[in-house]
């Protein structure tokens, strides 16, 4: 199904007559996130009958919403096929008002974003895997749920926020929508979010780092890295037995990396599994020589896993074993961790709801 945010803006330009009325939809569509053409006051009836016709407009519906203690709200979307995906609006900083009134410090905000519904890798550990692969969203799929988190929220236009490509899904196993919606992500006359204020993150398909690489999209990159040796990481990913370890840092080696910034790399921490200083150690030595950030993240288990939570003194450690030695490392806050955190849990809970 087509949808108006299926498009960058030249290929609006190149659809709409004359062109110029593209530049008037976009700015409809993403300053002023109008959900009816019929709002689009300065367009001309017959291009309005057309638009209505050929491009709808929301294509999401949201069916869930649920907003945790420390402002971020999750939701699940449903799809015109009935299908759902979550996304989540992480409210990064809270706002600080001055006691004369002036702002001090203004929200900052991220979204995370899904990119499939379901996800072929298979991660051992991951909910979203548990239903297995059902399609690749489309490009107006993934760019509406921006703009829908946005409108419900009366985020500005203007105000800038970070997109996390980090939802359900593999997004480079979705490569060609996912680098078409990072276009139109970032198209000045659309939500014109800096191409370095996103981020795909992946479970590692080398061959596709590689690609993205080449096509030098001014992105930045995080790695679900997840364990230090390759039994491990296969066990957690089984990926991983065609896209092993060596193979991820030689890709992550040859990625252009913007000079200010650094490669993330994640590394979800899951008690007795690889949470020792060993782990720590080799982690050291694998990522030596490149511009390496490390974010340690919670286990958050669920229903029917075997897998624990690690012990927070296990995870200190393991940040002050690292960041003593010069890797930079942080360790994820449970952003809404009242409201089923890892992504895949909200949708968990709706379908058991409903059986
Ligand atoms: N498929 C991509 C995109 C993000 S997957 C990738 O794997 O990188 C969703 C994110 O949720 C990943 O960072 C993953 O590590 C995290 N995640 C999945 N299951 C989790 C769980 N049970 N607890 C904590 N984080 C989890
Ligand atoms: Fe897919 Fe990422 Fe979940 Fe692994 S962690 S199954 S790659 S969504």
């Amino acid at each position: 199904m087509n949808s108006i945010y299926d498009y960058t803006l030249d290929e609006l330009k190149g659809k709409l007559k004359p062109s110029f009325r593209a530049k008037q939809v976009y700015n409809w569509i993403y300053k002023k996130y109008v959900t009816s053409y019929d709002d689009m006051k300065n367009i001309p009836k017959d291009l309005i009958q057309d638009l209505k016709e050929n491009y709808p407009i929301d294509i999401l519906e949201i069916v869930k919403k649920e907003k945790s203690s420390d402002g971020s709200i999750k939701y699940l979307f449903k799809l015109r096929d009935g299908h759902t995906v979550e996304s989540v609006l992480l409210l990064m900083k809270k706002k600080v008002i001055n006691d004369d009134g002036t702002i001090e410090q203004s929200e900052k905000f991220t979204v995370c974003i899904s990119t499939q519904v379901g996800c072929k890798v298979g991660c051992t550990f991951c909910l979203t895997a548990k239903g297995g692969f059902v399609r690749n969203l489309t490009v107006g799929e993934i760019v509406n749920q921006i703009v829908q988190i946005k409108r419900d929220n009366n985020i500005p236009e203007n105000k800038t926020l970070n997109i996390v490509f980090m939802g359900m899904g593999e997004p480079l196993d979705n490569y060609d929508n996912f680098v078409h919606s990072v276009k139109v992500f970032s198209e000045e006359d659309g939500l014109a979010i800096n191409r370095r204020r996103q981020t795909v993150s992946t479970s590692g398909l080398s061959t596709k780092i590689e690609k993205l690489a080449n096509e030098e999209l001014g992105i930045q990159l995080a790695i679900s890295l997840h364990a230090v040796d390759d039994d491990l990481r296969s066990e957690l990913i089984p990926m991983n037995k065609a896209y092993n370890i060596k193979s991820i840092i030689d890709a992550v080696r040859k990625f252009p990396i913007d000079t200010r910034k650094k490669v993330m790399f994640e590394y979800l921490v899951i008690k007795d599994k690889n949470d020792d200083i060993e782990s720590a150690k080799k982690l050291l030595k694998l990522l030596d020589g490149i511009k390496a950030k490390v974010n340690l993240i919670y286990f958050n288990p669920y229903p029917g896993t075997s897998y624990q939570r690690p012990q927070r003194d296990d995870m200190v450690k393991f940040q002050e074993y690292l960041t003593s030695r010069g890797l930079l490392c942080t360790i994820r806050e449970s952003k809404g961790l009242d409201i089923s955190a890892a992504c895949g849990q909200l949708k968990e809970k709706e379908t058991n709801a409903s059986s």
